[in-house]
């Protein structure tokens, strides 16, 4: 799967439409509901930036593009279609909070927390990011903020430990975040009622109603494991370079068979970037089995992936390759990602 799925929270708006019932509301008027389906995105959101983090550092060594990574996953107050909901249920204090920190990254290391409010980056206020840049104008304007924020805390560290000036609890704290290189790409669940996980080069998306479907977190790290696998090979840069339809003609000749070999990479990569990261490589075959006899046709009967018997033949073949090498430091050499630097 490549498609690029919009992130798209004012779902949350047709997601929840139930009538609030006056007699069951909170005294502060919000809907219990409601606030409990935020929480859960926002576990669903914990869960899946937790092991992202965990795939981007352990796979460092074998990356030949690098980016700072923070193990920070930050919203902004636009992105909710209930403003007030948010508040209560995220900690949003003005802008930008801290939505997930993942274990043992520099965000934790420096003490952050999911609630914590960021005001400024480096002395920069969040407010004074400039958001009228072209490069956000593809972005709908909610997004656009989140973009500056998000580019700018990655250009600050790309120099040097970066200082952030959180609100907690009413109290304005300066904490230093230390620069850490690793695998690029970002991790974010998309509200959607379908079943689907993508990839757009920089960010991967699983929506929440496919992140319900995993047993637990070495499945989850399976399809996250494929959709990064795309980010790394730069398979959208590839396929817009030759020119392939990635829409309803894709599924035709020539298109249909580059996408299907950027499906086999993605793949056969997998199960690398999960075995590194300590993630049972035996879950992409336990998780793709059960999911493609579940759902039969769909995306496995198309001409741009393989039914899944043949995707669990490619895990075992890596599977296969990865036991007959020795790990160096714990992990294993993907032969898709040839280190150049
Ligand atoms: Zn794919």
């Amino acid at each position: 799967m490549i498609a690029m799925t919009r992130i798209c929270l004012s779902l949350l708006a047709l997601l929840f439409t139930a009538p609030l019932n006056a007699q069951d509301a909170p005294a502060d008027g919000l809907d219990p509901d409601t606030i409990l389906a935020f929480k859960g995105l926002q576990l669903l959101d914990q869960r899946m930036n937790a092991i992202g983090f965990r795939l981007v550092q352990a796979n460092t060594p074998y990356c030949a593009d690098k980016a700072p990574q923070t193990g920070l996953l930050l919203h902004d107050i636009d992105q909710y279609p209930d403003p007030a909901v948010a508040r209560f249920a995220l900690g949003f204090d003005g802008l930008v909070t801290v939505i997930a920190v993942a274990p043992d990254s520099p965000g934790a290391a420096a003490g952050l927390l999911p609630g914590d409010d960021i005001l400024a980056i480096n002395g920069v206020r969040i407010e004074n990011i400039p958001i009228d840049n072209p490069v956000y104008a593809s972005e709908p304007p909610e997004y656009r903020r989140i973009a500056a924020v998000n580019d700018r805390l990655e250009k600050a560290l790309t120099q040097e430990d970066t200082t952030l000036n959180i609100l907690r609890g009413g109290e304005q704290i300066p904490l230093t975040v230390a620069l850490r290189q690793a695998c690029p790409s970002r991790f974010q669940i998309a509200v959607s009622e379908d079943r689907e996980a993508s990839a757009n080069g920089k960010i991967v998306s699983v929506t929440s109603r496919m992140a319900e479907y995993f047993l637990n977190d070495d499945e989850f790290a399976a399809v996250i494991a494929h959709e990064l696998a795309h980010n790394l090979l730069h398979h959208r840069d590839r396929l817009d370079a030759q020119e392939v339809n990635r829409g309803f003609f894709g599924q035709f000749g020539k298109s249909a068979s580059r996408i299907k070999s950027t499906e086999v990479e993605a793949d056969r990569l997998s199960v690398w970037l999960m075995a590194n990261a300590g993630y049972d490589p035996q879950a992409a075959i336990r998780f793709w089995t059960r999911y493609g006899k579940e759902h039969g046709k769909g995306i496995f009967s198309a001409s741009t992936h393989y039914r899944w018997k043949k995707r669990v033949a490619l895990f075992e073949e890596e599977i296969e390759k990865m036991a007959k090498m020795e790990p160096v430091n714990g992990t294993y050499a993907p032969p898709l990602l040839t280190k150049t630097d």
